[in-house]
């Protein structure tokens, strides 16, 4: 199949699996680089498909020697559609381990359910043993609950009062004003539901009582805050709750693994181009914005560099500091004061007219793309290619 991106909105529904293995081999080339870590050695993944998990897993495994085990959500290609990012870079991911000799098993469902966690707890039983880092960096627009059955939907609105702020489609540049309704209780409690802790207290509650958390074991959530800009659709809005809730859940679990000696952390990234982020209104914008400023002052980091930083100067140290309510933090560069101030200066300038002088909305879109394995220099997109690629590792 001749594969072209088809978007709709905020997601592109196709992907090019070489463009795909190509963003893996590049990011396994970066970490490669970089100094070994002296870091987990058998680690779980959930939410390893594509954005922050990926990369958590590709430092895992490329940076630490780690064995791993990845659960997502993804579909593989069928009759004529193509199979989503998230199945392409797990295929490219576990071909570049096996030929390195590092064990990577994949499971593919519904981590919200148990019986993914079962099935997650028999391959650890059966191949690793034991696990010394679960990492949870799942993001989902909904979640079926395991004990009840209900159906939650996630939300990205305000709470109290209507929001209204500048946002930019990013496809053509054009920005335009937006209110957002705030959200009522329902709607805030069913995104804390989604997007909460519960289901990662769920994960860990499930691997400790199967005996397959190792003594000392480590266990990492991802959160973010932002700048005041943002702060009423994301960190005081519906999705900051949940990010509330999750950050509380660290302690939660933390106490539930003071017989093994675990250790739960959330460490709050930085704002990056990835599926779930592009869903956000007004985020991609501010994103835009940053990354012409971090650009410029030689400071921007991708996801590959933000988990290499996390597991390398922060998780894997001797001497990991925490903020003042115990976050790990590897969006300190994101939120330099000097940065953050010419991010709210260009914010106040930025029209359709000056989105492209002044804004990185180019880079955004390449980024927005490289997700779906477009836009690489290397891969010629008139080619016809196979879209049927097993992942070899599957279970
Ligand atoms: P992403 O969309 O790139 O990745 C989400 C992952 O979750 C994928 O592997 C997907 O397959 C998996 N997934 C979704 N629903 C699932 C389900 N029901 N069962 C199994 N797997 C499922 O997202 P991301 O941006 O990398 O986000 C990961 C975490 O990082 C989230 O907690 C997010 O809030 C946080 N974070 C993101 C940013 C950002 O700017 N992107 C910044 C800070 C923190």
């Amino acid at each position: 199949m001749i594969i072209k991106p088809k978007t709709r909105g905020f997601i592109c529904t196709t992907a090019h699996p070489e463009g795909c293995a190509q963003n893996v081999q590049e990011q396994i080339d970066y970490v490669r680089k970089q100094g070994l870590i002296k870091g987990p050695k058998k680690v779980l993944v959930v939410g390893a498909s594509t954005g922050y998990g990926l990369a958590s897993r590709i430092v895992a495994a490329f940076g630490a020697g780690a064995d791993t085990i990845g659960v997502f959500f993804e579909k593989s290609a069928s009759d004529n559609r193509t199979a989503t990012a998230g199945w392409y870079n797990t295929a490219a991911f576990e071909k570049k381990a096996n030929e390195a000799g590092i064990y990577s098993k994949s499971i593919n469902g519904d981590a919200f359910s148990d019986k993914i966690k079962e099935e997650t707890i028999e391959l650890i039983k059966r191949d690793l043993g034991k696990v010394d880092l679960v990492v949870y960096s799942l993001a989902s627009p909904r979640r079926i609950h395991p004990v009840t059955g209900e159906s939650f939907n996630s939300v990205l609105k305000p709470i109290g009062k209507d929001f209204t702020n500048k946002t930019v489609n990013f496809h053509n540049g054009e920005v335009s004003e937006i209110t957002i309704e705030p959200a009522n209780e329902d709607e805030i409690n069913q995104t804390v539901a989604v997007m909460g802790g519960e289901d990662w207290d769920m994960w860990m509650q499930a691997l400790q009582n199967a005996g397959v958390l190792a003594d000392g074991v480590t266990t990492v959530a991802y959160s973010y805050i932002g700048p005041e800009i943002t702060h009423a659709v994301y960190r005081e809005g519906t999705i900051g709750r949940a990010k509330d809730h999750l950050e509380a859940t660290a302690k939660t679990i933390v106490d539930n693994l003071k017989d093994i000696g675990g250790r739960a952390f959330v460490s709050v990234n930085k704002a990056l181009v990835t599926q779930s982020s592009s869903a956000i209104p007004v985020v991609p914008l501010y994103i835009s914005l940053l990354y012409k400023v971090m650009k410029e002052n030689g400071t921007h980091e991708g996801c590959i560099e933000q988990m290499y930083r996390l597991f390398a100067d922060r998780l894997y140290t001797d001497s990991l500091e925490l903020d003042e309510v115990g976050r790990i933090r590897v969006d300190d560069l994101e939120m330099k004061g000097d940065v953050q101030e010419e991010v709210a200066v260009l914010w106040n300038k930025v029209s359709s007219e000056n989105i492209n002088a002044i804004s990185d909305i180019e880079g955004y879109r390449e980024d927005f793309f490289k997700l779906f394995g477009f836009g690489f220099a290397n891969i010629d997109y008139n080619e016809d290619v196979d879209v049927n690629v097993g992942i070899s590792g599957i279970e």
